[in-house]
């Protein structure tokens, strides 16, 4: 969003790089990456599957490190530059691509994980937890089980879980890319409003051009494997925004921008005409 504290960069990555021993051989998955993401945007990073995205916000949050590059991480609360993984551990929100709540403790208690291995008693965490699951749409299901929750529920148990870490930024892996198609739509536009009244900084990836777009301030396309960023686009469609704005015309031109080195570097493999399938006594 375009305010004062807008121009500070919050995630500053500049030409890492990362290997992993992949079918029995040395492999580069990010090969160069650089991004930034500024106070108070909203990121997202679009790309083909296995091409790294994972394994950035996994640098990004500490759980990796990269072999050669920077990534520097700017906490108001510490005022410092966190630059190794050990420092950056923790210091970010983060809700990974395989989220998933635990079946046996009741969605209030799912939600306050985070703030009880930071130290709060449970019944302190349980209070703080309750000021916002009307906001989370989860009010009156406080006590069921995440079995019992749709699947957008417990996608907003799950945001909670992380919101309620406290930090300033939030990483976001492919939160949307197991509901329905409507589902993801409203849940799209939740957090749209979710992020307009919380002043975070979100780094989203998605597979979805259009969510992408409807959400972010700026959206980075990765390459196949290995990775590196080869386009940023601004997208300067106004705000607030909602989920008509995909139908527009500027919507459009946008997304023919992303679409095309998209559908470029996206395998494809071509259709055979064939007579028949599952013929009897075949
Ligand atoms: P994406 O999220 O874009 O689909 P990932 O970052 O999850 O891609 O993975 C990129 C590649 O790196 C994949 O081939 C994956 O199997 C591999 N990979 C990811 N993490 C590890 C790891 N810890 N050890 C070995 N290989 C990994
Ligand atoms: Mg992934």
């Amino acid at each position: 969003m375009a305010t004062e504290t807008a121009v500070k960069p919050k995630i500053r990555i500049e030409s890492i790089h990362k290997s992993y021993f992949i079918d029995g051989a040395q492999q580069e998955v990010l090969a160069g990456v650089d991004l930034v993401v500024n106070a108070g945007e909203f990121v997202s990073i679009v790309g083909p599957s296995g091409c790294g995205k994972s394994t950035l916000l996994n640098i990004i949050a500490g759980l990796d490190q990269p072999d050669s590059g920077s990534v520097e991480l700017s906490s108001e609360r510490l005022g410092e530059l966190l630059k190794t993984a050990g420092e950056r551990l923790g210091q970010t929100g983060y809700m990974q691509q395989k989220d998933l709540l635990l079946p046996w403790r009741s969605v209030l208690d799912n939600t306050i994980l985070g703030l009880e291995l930071k130290g709060l008693s449970k019944k302190q965490a349980r209070e703080q937890a309750l000021e916002y699951t009307e906001a989370f749409g989860l009010k009156g299901f406080e006590h069921h089980y995440p079995f019992a929750l749709s699947g957008g529920m417990r996608q907003r148990a799950a945001f909670l879980r992380t919101m309620l870490m406290g930090q300033d930024v939030v990483l976001l892996d492919e939160p949307f890319g197991a509901l329905d198609a409507l589902t993801r739509i409203q849940m799209q536009e939740w957090l749209l409003q979710l992020w307009e009244s919380l002043s975070k900084t979100i780094v989203l990836i998605t597979h979805d051009v259009d969510e992408a777009l409807l959400l972010s301030d700026r959206v980075y396309l990765m390459s196949a494997r290995p990775g590196r960023a080869t386009l940023v686009l601004d997208v300067d469609l106004p705000r607030p925004r909602h989920y008509d704005m995909v139908t527009t015309p500027d919507f459009s031109t946008l997304k023919a921008q992303l679409m095309e080195p998209l559908r470029a570097q996206t395998q494809t493999f071509k259709f055979q005409a064939i007579k028949s399938v599952g013929q009897a006594g075949s």
